[in-house]
């Protein structure tokens, strides 16, 4: 089983990442923590996934796919994987789809969390963190029992400049425009869009019906694209 994970900032990805993971018994890949990990082993993959951290993870794809193959070649891949965080470009998912050829894998199931801009800008302005600990409450979806204090060390809870509304659609739209023609790219018939929306609960039932459901399709052969 192979997934593949695209959501906007705020849209519970992390969450649900975990939830599938343990769910279909597969790691999840987050490929920023790939790069980090690489870098840190100073491999010579590893200078090469520096230099992709150091430049907003935008640097050449053939480096990103090449670190990407080579993590999912690893025992722990053997059942499937999810990824969140890759393809990021075109060529990359294109790339992609030719390596899980190559090997003989089954095309991925495509999961696009979707929510709509107002909601995530909801979602997001309502972050606090503790002036003191660091600790990240939110008011709608984790409030702190003392409105405004946080419940370790009673410190005033503070809203982090990066949470800002204009910041916020300003991620939005950088989001969108990395990611719309990938999801073009795969077309519609081979993404499954889940309402991101919803309560967590909710979320993760709809997402587990469309990943066995986009399962299905793909070990019938359908959806491979290059
Ligand atoms: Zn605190």
């Amino acid at each position: 089983m192979i997934l593949l994970l695209f959501g906007p900032p705020g849209c519970g990805k992390g969450t649900q990442a975990a939830f599938l993971a343990e769910r279909f018994h597969i790691p999840a890949i987050s490929t920023g923590e790939v790069f980090r990990a690489e870098c840190k082993a100073g491999t010579p993959l590893g200078k090469m996934a520096c230099s992709i951290l150091a430049k907003g993870g935008l640097v050449d794809d053939e480096i990103v796919n090449g670190i990407v193959a080579s993590r999912i070649a690893r025992e722990d891949c053997a059942q499937g994987f999810l990824l969140d965080g890759y393809p990021r470009t075109v060529p990359q998912a294109q790339a992609f789809s030719k390596l899980l050829r190559d090997r003989q894998l089954p095309s991925p199931v495509v999961i696009h969390l979707h929510v709509e801009d107002s909601v995530l800008v909801a979602r997001l302005t309502a972050r606090r963190q503790c002036s003191q600990c660091g600790h990240i409450y939110n008011r709608l979806s984790q409030p702190s029992r003392v409105e405004g204090r946080c419940d370790i060390d009673g410190a005033p809870l503070v809203s982090r400049e990066d949470d800002a509304e204009s910041v916020i659609l300003d991620r939005l739209r950088a989001y969108r425009t990395l990611t719309n023609p990938i999801l073009d790219w795969y077309g519609p018939s081979n993404i499954r869009t889940v309402d991101g929306s919803l309560t967590p609960d909710a979320v993760q039932h709809a997402i587990d019906g469309a990943v066995r459901n986009g399962h299905a399709m793909a070990f019938n052969g359908l959806g491979h694209r290059s």
